[in-house]
C-alpha cells in the first residue's frame, strides 16, 4: 500500500516527499557508507527515484566512481545513496524521514565490514535526554526551554 512520507535534513533547507510501498529497510555496513555518514552503520530505505520529490534539490557528493550521495552542504546531513548510473532506484537514510519509527530492518549489507560489537546493544545502560540535567540546563540557558 503506497504511502507518502516526508523527510529532510537537520537545518530544514532540504525537504523531500517519498512514496513508500512498505516499511522494509536495511542496515549498510560498508566502509563507503561508514566514511560518508560517520556512523558504524547506516539505515537505508530503498525507494524508486521517480517516487522521490525534492522540495529543494539536495547537494550531491560523488563518494566513489560508482555512487553519489544526496546531502545538505549547510548542516551536513546524509540523505541517501544512489548508483551513478541508476535512474530507477535509490536509498534514503531512514533517520532523515520525519517519522523513522515506521521502518523495520530486514537485512544487513556490507557485512564484511560489520562492527559486531555495535549490533546487539540490548542490556546496556539506557539514559534519556530529558533526564540529563546538564543537557537540559544548556538548552534552557541558550533558548529558554528544552526541545524534548
Ligand atoms: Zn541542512
Amino acid at each position: 500500500m503506497a504511502e507518502q512520507m516526508t523527510g529532510g535534513c537537520a537545518c530544514g533547507r532540504i525537504r523531500y516527499s517519498a512514496t513508500v510501498h512498505d516499511h522494509d529497510a536495511y542496515l549498510c555496513h560498508c566502509r563507503m557508507c561508514q566514511r560518508s555518514t560517520g556512523s558504524v552503520s547506516i539505515a537505508f530505505k530503498s525507494v524508486k527515484v521517480a517516487d522521490v520529490e525534492w522540495a529543494h534539490e539536495p547537494d550531491w557528493f560523488e563518494s566513489s566512481p560508482i555512487a553519489v550521495r544526496p546531502y545538505c552542504r549547510e548542516c551536513g546531513t546524509s540523505l541517501g545513496c544512489k548508483f551513478r548510473d541508476s535512474h530507477e532506484k535509490m536509498d534514503l537514510t531512514v533517520a532523515s524521514f520525519d517519522d523513522p519509527s515506521r521502518f523495520v530492518p530486514k537485512h544487513h549489507f556490507g557485512v564484511e565490514n560489520m562492527h559486531r560489537a555495535w549490533l546487539n546493544t540490548e542490556g546496556l545502560k539506557e539514559m534519556r535526554t530529558d533526564e540529563h540535567q546538564l543537557l537540559i540546563d544548556k538548552w534552557v540557558a541558550a533558548t529558554g526551554s528544552f526541545p524534548g
